[in-house]
């Protein structure tokens, strides 16, 4: 049994659908105060509406990740709000899928500032609040697509994915006098919002190739998130923890072919 998350305050970007929301939900059953970030206001407030109806206490704020003002702002609010932060999930991403051929420089940029830039801007935000406490919890949402494994028309995508986990390491050694740990879920295929834009067929052969034969659900990666954002937690810093259901494990066709 872990420690009670109960009354930590708690930010999670993209928590308007997908991952964040799953975060956001799976935080707020633990009785934690949620901060629900997105740009959608009616999507985002679905998920403050779901969270209220199950007796959890969440706000949201509108906010773009890309723009250091408004992440500022973010911060700020939610410390008026709840008293402090004592979590962030950085978890707002997003996944065009183009082959470099066709890449726009632009969509380059599109990906990196919302991926990377936004988990540098995030965390900066945060670091005052951690130093004021001298404790804090950091969880990014990475991918195995870049880390780990390779998908064509994700090369920005997975530069970016894997980019934070470079940021992840220097952040973690630079926050330990704070008392703050950093670390990142590798997501494999969840089935959220986003995904399920990308099509039946793409859902169907990825759930083929994942040993557990199946998609993984939000809250798989809201309860690994739940875990890093513990006490239980506190000696693990600069690491990641990848949530696929085996998808990196199979060598061959003939071996995802063989179970
Ligand atoms: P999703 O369903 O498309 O949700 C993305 C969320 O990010 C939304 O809440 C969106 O809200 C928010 N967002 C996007 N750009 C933003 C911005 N500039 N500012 C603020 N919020 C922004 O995606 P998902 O599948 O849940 O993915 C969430 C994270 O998990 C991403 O970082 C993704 O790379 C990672 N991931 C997902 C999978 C998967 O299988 N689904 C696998 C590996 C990693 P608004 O558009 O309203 O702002």
């Amino acid at each position: 049994m872990f420690t009670s998350i109960k009354g930590h305050s708690v930010i999670v970007t993209g928590a308007s659908k997908g991952i964040g929301r799953g975060i956001a939900k799976v935080f707020a059953l633990q009785g934690a105060k949620v901060m629900v970030v997105a740009r959608g206001e009616v999507e985002a407030k679905e998920t403050v509406d779901e969270i209220r109806s199950n007796n959890g206490i969440a706000e949201m704020q509108l906010c773009d990740v890309t723009d250091w003002d408004a992440v500022v702002e973010m911060v700020k609010v939610t410390e008026s709000e709840f008293g402090s932060v004592d979590v962030l999930c950085a978890n707002a991403g997003i996944f065009p899928q183009t082959k470099i051929l066709e890449m726009d420089p632009e969509e380059w940029d599109q990906v990196m500032e919302t991926n990377l830039k936004s988990a540098f801007l995030c965390v900066k935000a945060c670091i005052p609040q951690f130093k004021k406490k001298g404790n804090g919890r950091i969880i990014l949402t990475s991918s195995i697509t870049g880390p780990v494994t390779a998908y064509p028309g994700w090369s920005h995508y997975g530069a970016s994915k894997s980019g934070q986990l470079g940021f992840m390491k220097t952040a973690a050694m630079e926050l330990s006098k704070y008392g703050t740990t950093i670390n990142a879920v590798m997501p494999g295929n969840i089935y959220t919002e986003g995904l399920r834009d990308l099509g039946q067929d793409y859902l169907d052969s990825m759930a083929a190739t994942i040993p557990l034969k199946r998609l993984g659900v939000v809250e798989d990666i809201g309860n690994a998130a739940l875990f890093f954002a513990s006490d239980e937690a506190s000696y693990i810093t600069g690491q990641t923890l990848i949530v696929d259901g085996g998808q990196i494990l199979p060598e061959s066709l003939e071996a995802i072919e063989e179970i």
